[in-house]
């Protein structure tokens, strides 16, 4: 059997990171993956981790999920377009009063989990359609099944994505493309501190005192909790989402 073509989108730390490398290092070389990321100057720790996989079977490609010049120029660089696995990973988080955050930052959420996704559907969908055959495994979350306090935009984002794959299902279904989604709880990531770094700079003047204490002194807290004592790691969900892709 030929090695499927995997592209998996932000891994340059994470879930796509911990995906890039155990689809790269599988032992029987199932996979060729192509790990891409934004900034291909934030290869370092994938490179590191992948070892001598870099170059055989991973290799490293620029892809920001919010521009649809690079998702082409990224695709067209494969031979044939020809890409068996799109894993859509990328993304970005945001959690507090919604008072407290700036429509600019809602917009680049929605413009990266949701149309980032989109893009590259819009992308991959018609190669995968004519050659009969594919599929997507979108890096959904557990907040696409269910909002939680804190969280208005980016569960909105993550609800979003999963109405798309549900209703798209069937219609790639009559083209033998398969669309799966992945729903994780908490992972311990870079996605988790840099949350706390923006809440450390949000401006909670813009909400009641009564808000801004349970956000900062209950929820930020409480939530560091959870994410250390019961949160996955990105390994854990790379395992889970190969089980997906077999
Ligand atoms: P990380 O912050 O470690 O990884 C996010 C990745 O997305 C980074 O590589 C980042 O790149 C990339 N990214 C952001 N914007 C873009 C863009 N415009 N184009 C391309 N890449 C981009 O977090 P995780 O690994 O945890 O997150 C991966 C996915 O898992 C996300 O979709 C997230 O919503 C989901 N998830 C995470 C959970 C968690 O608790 N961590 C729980 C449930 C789901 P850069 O380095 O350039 O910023």
């Amino acid at each position: 059997m030929a090695p499927k073509t995997v592209l998996i989108t932000g891994c340059s730390s994470g879930i796509g990171l911990a995906l890039a490398v155990r689809l790269a290092r599988d032992k029987q070389r199932r996979f060729r993956v192509i790990a891409t990321m934004r900034d291909t100057g934030r290869s370092g720790a994938l490179a590191a981790a992948a070892g001598p996989a870099l170059g055989r079977t991973l290799e490293i490609k620029q892809l920001d999920v919010c521009d649809e010049s690079s998702i082409r120029a990224c695709l067209d660089s494969v031979p044939g377009r020809h890409i068996d696995v799109l894993v859509s990973n990328a993304g970005v988080g945001m959690a507090g009063p919604l008072e407290c955050q700036s429509l600019a930052a809602m917009q680049n959420l929605m413009d990266t989990n949701f149309f980032g996704l989109v893009r590259l559907v819009k992308e991959v969908l018609p190669d995968m359609k004519r050659r009969r055959g594919g599929h997507i495994v979108v890096i959904s979350s557990i907040m696409g099944l269910q909002g939680i306090v804190f969280n208005d935009i980016y569960a909105a984002s993550k609800f979003a994505v999963e109405g798309f794959c549900e209703s798209l299902v069937v219609q790639a279904l009559r083209f033998n493309v398969a669309i799966s989604l992945v729903e994780p709880g908490p992972v311990t990531t870079e996605f988790e501190e840099k949350l706390y770094e923006e809440a450390k700079r949000a401006d909670y003047s813009r909400t009641d005192p009564e808000t801004a204490d349970i956000f900062t002194n209950l929820y930020l807290r409480n939530s560091r909790d959870v994410f250390a004592s019961l949160g996955q790691t990105p390994e854990d969900i790379a395992e889970h989402t190969l089980r997906v892709i077999e």
